[in-house]
C-alpha cells in the first residue's frame, strides 16, 4: 500500500530519530557526570567550611545523578519495540521518574529533619570561605553556559528531556547563588546557612512534587498540551479537502507522542481519502519529530439529502435493462427525516442512440448529481456500472422489480446508506 516517497520519508524519520537519540543521549550522559562532579565538590566544600546549606545542596545533586541514571536506563529499554509492546516501552521513563520523584520527596524531608538536630559549629577561616565562594561563583557561570547550550540543542531536536534538563540545571544555580550569599553573610559573622538550607529543602520538595505530578499525568495518558494540539490543527487545516477536524487525541509516552486524529474529508472516493490521510500523517511526522505514531482516521461528510435514481419501464416498475429504460425517476430524499422532498421523472433521451447508450445515460445521471442508483443485478460489470463506480456512486440492488411501495423502498435504502457510509464499500 506504501508509495515510494512515503517509504523514503519513513526512512528519513527513522534516521532522524537515530541521530537525535545519539545527540540527546550524549548530552544527558554529560549532565549526569557534571552532577556527579557537583555532588562531590559541594559536599567536600560544605564539610570544609561547615556550611549545611551547601551539604544539603550536595544531596540534591546526588539525587539528580540518581534520577538521570534511572531515567537513562529506562530509556535504554524504552527504545525496544516488540510484538508485545507495539507502541514501544517509552513509558518506562515515566515510571522511573515516578520512583525518583518519591525518592526526592523522602530525602528532602530527611534533610529538613536533620537541620533541626544540634551540631558542633565548624570553625573556619575567612580565607577558606572566600575561596569556596569564588569556586562556587565559577561553577555558576560554567553551569549557566552549559545549560544554555543544552537548551539550544534540546530545542533543535525538540527533545523535551534535554530542554527540561537544561531548565533544571539553570534552576539549580539559584540555590548555589543563595549559598554564595550565605557564605558572604557568614564572613561578616551572620550565620544564615541553616535558613538557606531550609529554602533549598523546600525547593527540592517542590521539584520532587512537580516530577511526581508530571510523570503520573503521563502515565494516566494525559492529552498532549493545548499548544501542540493547536499547532497540529494548523498543519492539518492547510490541506484542501479537510472539512473538519473532529478530534485530536494524544498520549505522552516518555519523550514521544502517540496521536489519533479524526478528520472529515469532502472526498467521495475511498482511494483519494486514503491517500490524503496518509499525506496528513507524513506531514505530521515531518513537522513534529517527537511524534512516534500518528493515525489519521477519515470520515466522509455525511450527506443529509441524497439524489436517488430509479430506472423505470413504461409501466413505472424498476427496469432490468438499464440502457433501455423508458424513464428515470429522480428523487431528492432527506435521509435524516426519511422524507421525499422532490420527485421528477426524466424521459430517457438516449433511447435512439446506437453506441454507448448506457455510458451516455450514466454520465448524464452523474451530471444530474445522482448519488444512488436503484437497479437490478443485471447492471453489474456493464459500461454504466463502471461509470457510476468511478464517480463513487452507490448502488442499491433490488431482487424484485416491482415497486409496491416507493416510501418503503426508499426507507430501506436510506437504512442501508448509513451502514455503507461508515464501511465505505459499495
Ligand atoms: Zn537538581
Amino acid at each position: 500500500m506504501y508509495k515510494r516517497e512515503e517509504l523514503i520519508l519513513n526512512q528519513a524519520n527513522v534516521d532522524y530519530k537515530k541521530e537525535s537519540k545519539k545527540v540527546i543521549n550524549k548530552l544527558l550522559i554529560a549532565s549526569t557526570f557534571i552532577n556527579l562532579a557537583l555532588t562531590i565538590i559541594k559536599y567536600v566544600l560544605g564539610k570544609w567550611i561547615g556550611n549545611v546549606a551547601l551539604q544539603a545542596d550536595a544531596l540534591h545533586s546526588s539525587l539528580d545523578v540518581l534520577s538521570s541514571v534511572i531515567v537513562f536506563s529506562a530509556m535504554f529499554f524504552s527504545y525496544i519495540k516488540s510484538e508485545k509492546f507495539p507502541f514501544g516501552l517509552y513509558k518506562l521513563e515515566n515510571i522511573a521518574s515516578s520512583f525518583v520523584s518519591l525518592l526526592i520527596i523522602l530525602t528532602a524531608f530527611e534533610i529538613g529533619y536533620s537541620l533541626f538536630e544540634k551540631r558542633e559549629p565548624v570553625h573556619t577561616s575567612v580565607l577558606n570561605q572566600i575561596i569556596v565562594a569564588i569556586v562556587l561563583f565559577f561553577i555558576v557561570i560554567l553551569m549557566y553556559l552549559y545549560s544554555k547550550y543544552e537548551k539550544k540543542i534540546g530545542t533543535q531536536y525538540s527533545s523535551s528531556g534535554l530542554v527540561s534538563d537544561a531548565e533544571h540545571i539553570k534552576s539549580d544555580l539559584f540555590s548555589i547563588f543563595i549559598i554564595i550569599c550565605s557564605i558572604i553573610f557568614s564572613i561578616f559573622g551572620l550565620n544564615i546557612d541553616k535558613y538557606v538550607a531550609i529554602v533549598i529543602v523546600v525547593m527540592i520538595l517542590h521539584s520532587g512534587f512537580e516530577l511526581l505530578k508530571n510523570s503520573t499525568l503521563a502515565l494516566l495518558d494525559i492529552n498532549v498540551d493545548k499548544k501542540t494540539i493547536e499547532a497540529i490543527k494548523q498543519e492539518i487545516s492547510q490541506f484542501e479537502h479537510v472539512n473538519e477536524i473532529t478530534s485530536i487525541k494524544g498520549r505522552k509516552s516518555g519523550r514521544f507522542m502517540l496521536l489519533e486524529i479524526i478528520v472529515k474529508l469532502d472526498i467521495a472516493s475511498f482511494e483519494e481519502a486514503h491517500k490524503l490521510s496518509s499525506q496528513i500523517e507524513q506531514r505530521i511526522y515531518e513537522k513534529f519529530p517527537n511524534v512516534d505514531n500518528v493515525i489519521v482516521h477519515y470520515e466522509p461528510i455525511e450527506k443529509k439529502i441524497v439524489k436517488i435514481c430509479i430506472p423505470q419501464t413504461k409501466n413505472e416498475q424498476i427496469s432490468e435493462d438499464f440502457s433501455n429504460s423508458s424513464s428515470f425517476l429522480i428523487i431528492d430524499y432527506d435521509l435524516s427525516r426519511k422524507k421525499i422532498l422532490n420527485k421528477q421523472q426524466k424521459p430517457n433521451d438516449f433511447l435512439e442512440l446506437k453506441e454507448k447508450k448506457g455510458i451516455q445515460i450514466a454520465l448524464y445521471l452523474v451530471k444530474e448529481g445522482v448519488d444512488i442508483i436503484v437497479t437490478t443485478k443485471h447492471i453489474e460489470n456493464t459500461g454504466p456500472y463502471f461509470v457510476f463506480k468511478t464517480h463513487n456512486k452507490k448502488f442499491y440492488v433490488v431482487e424484485n422489480v416491482q415497486i409496491d411501495n416507493l416510501e418503503e423502498l426508499l426507507k430501506s435504502i436510506s437504512n442501508k446508506i448509513y451502514v455503507k457510509q461508515t464501511g465505505e464499500e459499495t
